[in-house]
């Protein structure tokens, strides 16, 4: 290889830069800065109200930033649309459930892994070879998704009728189902008793190592980020007050006296 062969060292997967958002005067989100890489598992912690749904919010399109930058891959993608960013490479779920209640639970899977196996209307029309061929993926994927999640057993069932820890586990399985190079999740195991909380950390890290994915997860059972996530961020006030191991940031007063100090904030 000769020298200006070398190849160009690779770009984070996800890096913001300066990322800020404000609701008329309230700056919910201020100058963030994170790098992820691939197959990162990140943490992000802080009180309630410190910024972190925005975060997801502003790098997955549904809100747009009112400065700063979000890279994925090295490409600028701040204001895109969440369709777009979603085809991109980036999946998240939301705070609170958020599935087709009325749909079968294999559906729920389907309309999402469709989006990576697209079907076009005339060959949907025509029932052309390729199209039989892209919706036989799109299932192929939804089975080993629910699969993996433990809902086999209820592809029948309508979303609606799940019960809750299960309803939550879906939502990863219709983020998945779109083929992601990063999974944001918000708060995955709020509403969940402390051994399904530490199930959920467990697949969330086979989730990573089978697919390879990289992982941001916001939550606020310390158990769960201690012994899940690789690296820990912390927002307090919408900027980010510290970066570490989970044992550095256990360890850092500032982050003592913003946090983890005064959880009672959060008991609602
Ligand atoms: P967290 O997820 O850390 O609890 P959020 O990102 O949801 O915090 O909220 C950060 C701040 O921004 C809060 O003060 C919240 O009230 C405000 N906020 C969030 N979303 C909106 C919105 N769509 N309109 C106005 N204010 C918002
Ligand atoms: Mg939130």
């Amino acid at each position: 290889m000769t020298r200006d062969q070398r190849p160009i060292p690779p770009a984070p997967l996800l890096e913001t830069r300066g990322l800020s958002k404000a609701f008329r005067g309230l700056v919910a989100l201020n100058g963030h800065a994170i790098t992820v890489w691939e197959r990162d598992i990140v943490g992000v912690i802080g009180p309630n109200g410190s910024g972190k749904s925005t975060l997801f919010n502003v790098v997955t399109g549904f809100l747009k930033p009112t400065a700063g930058k979000v890279l994925l891959r090295g490409v600028p993608i701040s204001g895109r649309p969440p369709a777009q960013v979603s085809r991109l490479g980036i999946a998240r779920t939301f705070q609170g459930t958020r599935l087709f209640g009325q749909l079968s639970v294999l559906d729920n899977v389907l309309v999402a892994a469709q989006l990576r196996h697209p079907t076009s209307l005339p060959g949907a029309v025509l029932n052309t070879a390729g199209s039989r061929a892209a919706r036989r993926a799109a299932a192929d994927t939804a089975h080993e998704l629910l699969a993996l999640m433990g809902l086999e057993q209820r592809a029948g069932q309508r979303a609606a009728s799940l019960p809750y820890g299960d309803g939550r586990r879906l939502e990863i399985a219709r983020a998945l189902a779109t083929r992601p190079a990063l999974l944001m999740l918000d708060e995955p195991a709020a509403g969940l008793n402390s051994g399904e909380t530490r199930a959920l950390a467990t697949l969330i890290g086979e989730v990573r190592d089978r697919y390879g994915v990289a992982v941001i997860v916001i939550e606020h059972d310390m158990d769960l980020v201690m012994t899940l996530c690789e690296r820990v961020q912390v927002l307090a006030q919408g900027a980010v007050i510290g970066e570490g191991t989970p044992a550095e940031i256990q360890a850092s007063p500032r982050v003592r006296n913003a946090y983890l100090g005064s959880e009672s904030d959060d008991a609602a």
